[in-house]
């Protein structure tokens, strides 16, 4: 299946606590080897692909299985993001190095590593994780690995701790996306789609691990759905099913019933 941009949310464990996550509170759960598997039997073929959390390198064999199937060509990704804090206390830098070295000079995907370092990211780092995160900065420019450094976020999603924390952008320029119905209909439409650990699949990439629930468009062992297939694309807020409970979504008939 090809779609544009898949996101893949390797864990919801973090180890800061930003005011402004669109996700919420952090939570204790990682995307299985078995999961990320069905996910590459399913899509193999996108322009971009994300991995993050929570925090990634919480689930290093996350990362690790992912680039692996991009350097083998087991999929064909255009593009490869991958979005960190850089400050976990259990981050082994020297083997992060080694994993991400070969993407720097990958012809068939452009890698993009990015940091956050946001005024959010830096009030709630301990010292330790200051240090860390400085120290793994460190070695990405000795060993020449670009990155892109965010240290004023330039769009907040009005969800999960920014919407209870009531963050707001700081200019009329900076975009502001409040509204989860129209994030979920640009996903079906763009053919942007996120994988939550328990392998949902959801519409847009959007949403607080809360909202998320709202908007699964099917099951990943159900891959036969093929929600990229929905006719129903025009019209921002039509395009999706009434909000599913996750037990109808994971039966095939009843997703045939919707479509
Ligand atoms: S914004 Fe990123 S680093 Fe901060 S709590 Fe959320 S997932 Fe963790």
């Amino acid at each position: 299946m090809k779609v544009n941009e898949l996101y893949i949310e390797l864990t919801r464990r973090c180890n800061l606590k930003c005011a402004h996550c669109f996700y919420g509170d952090a939570q204790n759960a990682d995307m299985s080897r078995e999961t990320l598997e069905q996910i590459f039997q399913v899509y193999k073929d996108m322009d971009w692909l994300v991995a993050g959390g929570g925090e990634p390198f919480l689930n290093f064999d996350g990362v690790k299985i992912i680039i692996q199937n991009i350097m083998k060509q087991k999929i064909k990704v255009n593009n490869f993001f991958l979005a960190t804090n850089g400050c976990c206390e259990n981050m082994d830098k020297d083997e992060v190095i080694d994993l991400l070295l070969p993407l720097q000079n990958c012809n068939h995907t452009k890698f993009y590593l990015k940091l956050s370092d946001t005024i959010y990211h830096r009030a709630c780092k301990s010292e330790l994780e200051a240090e860390i995160y400085q120290s793994f900065k460190s070695k990405l420019d000795k060993y020449n690995i670009q990155y892109i450094e965010i240290k004023q976020d330039t769009e907040f999603i009005n969800e999960g701790k920014a919407k209870a924390n009531r963050i707001q952008p700081q200019s009329e320029q900076q975009g502001n996306f409040d509204d989860p119905n129209e994030i979920a209909a640009c996903g079906i439409r763009d053919k942007v789609f996120k994988i939550t650990c328990e392998g949902n699949i959801v519409a847009g990439c959007g949403h607080s691990y809360e909202n998320a629930q709202r908007f699964i468009v099917a099951v990943l062992n159900k891959y036969e759905l093929n929600p990229v297939q929905t006719k129903r694309s025009s019209g921002m807020k039509s395009v999706l099913p009434p909000p599913p409970s996750l037990d109808k979504m994971r039966s095939h008939s009843e997703w045939n019933e919707v479509e």
